[in-house]
């Protein structure tokens, strides 16, 4: 973890200059950190400057991944039918949108999507079912197939089940499992604002059993669902003090039949703002572009990429995504290259963009 110096802020709000991202790197890649005011000017930079800051951001994103991008494929095990309210879930008990609703896949099932995630060159299985926690039956069914998964194909795996107990963390940990995703989505204020059925401090306890369990740590959040960017700031500073390795930023795909249906208040520059910002206070933290990116990103998804080092190949849970193929010319076309290796692998300082 880099050392916490001093957070003296080096932009403030409207008076920034190109060359002040670049101090922002230069004190990162130093193993220092940026305070939240620095974040908040990132996020309220103009856009005249947005190439100076990706610039800045990619010089960080390069120093610990290079030009590599890590693969992630989804499972949505169980659809739908959850008891939560999360107001922008299409799968939750407020939610009217038409989805697929199902029980737990069977197990050939995840095994035929566990080829897919290793055949698109995927580097984690992520196995989702919609739940607030967990029921026995579908931990027992996780910890089995878990060991059948990895004996067969070369993948991590990341369970997100929702909330965990300390036994429950334990158990996956046992299987195999490598990470669990429990995504903070927003600040700590704004989170009643989103979800009534459980807490804030109920998400970041799940953390902490993950933790303690020895598990990697995915977590991330939504932006666009209303929340200010101070409330973006504070999730992204959160998500440091936690030390999660991997963070997905997702954008809100507001769909019809959910509560949140209406909102949508992103533009392709606020999204790479939010992905350079994530990557500067959370440096060497592996950061994905989640859902919503070809939404709110449009043409300027591989920009995204100078910042973010990792992207879901394939479809979300209950939406659609781009066509792996298209993803697979993106990543070229930049010269990037997909990687199975290590989230963390330090490689040669980088070349100007
Ligand atoms: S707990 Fe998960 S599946 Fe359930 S409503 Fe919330 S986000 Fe959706």
């Amino acid at each position: 973890m880099p050392s916490t110096q001093a957070l003296t802020p080096m932009v403030s709000p409207g008076k920034t200059t190109p060359v002040a991202w670049h101090h922002l790197a230069d004190r990162v890649l130093d193993g220092g950190s940026i305070g939240r005011e620095d974040a908040l000017a990132i996020l309220n930079s103009p856009d005249v400057e947005l190439l100076d800051l990706l610039a800045a951001a990619w010089r960080v994103r390069h120093h610990f991944f290079g030009n590599t991008v890590q693969l992630f494929f989804l499972m949505n095990a169980k659809s739908g039918l959850c008891p939560e309210d999360c107001g922008y879930c299409s799968q939750s008990k407020v939610s009217e949108a038409e989805i697929p609703r199902y029980n737990l896949l069977s197990a050939p099932k995840l095994l035929e999507a566990a080829k897919t995630a290793a055949e698109r060159q995927s580097k984690t299985f992520c196995i989702v079912i919609s739940a607030r926690s967990p029921s026995e039956r579908e931990i027992d069914f996780v910890c089995k197939i878990v060991p059948e998964i990895k004996q067969q194909y070369d993948l991590n795996i990341c369970a997100c089940l929702g909330l965990l107990t300390p036994e429950q963390a334990q158990r996956l940990a046992t299987a195999g499992v490598d990470k669990v995703n429990h995504n903070l989505n927003t600040s700590e204020r704004f989170y009643p604002e989103i979800c009534t059925t459980h807490t804030y401090a109920d998400r970041v306890a799940t953390l902490e059993a993950c933790r303690s369990a020895g598990l990697q740590l995915c977590s991330g959040g939504i932006m666009g669902m209303g929340e200010t960017r101070d409330d973006l700031v504070d999730m992204a500073m959160e998500l440091r003090a936690i030390g999660v390795e991997s963070i997905p930023l997702n954008f809100l795909n507001s769909i019809d039949g959910t509560p949140l249906e209406t909102t949508n208040r992103l533009t392709p520059r606020d999204c790479l703002r939010g992905l350079a910002m994530m990557r500067l206070v959370n440096p060497s933290s592996e950061i994905r572009i989640a859902g919503g990116r070809e939404i709110h990103l449009g043409s300027l998804q591989s920009l995204g990429l100078y910042a973010a080092n990792s992207m879901f190949v394939g479809d979300y849970l209950t939406t659609q995504g781009q066509l792996p193929d298209a993803d697979y010319k993106m990543i070229a076309e930049m010269g990037f290259v997909i990687t199975r290796g290590q989230e963390s692998d330090a490689l040669p300082m980088p070349p100007t963009l």
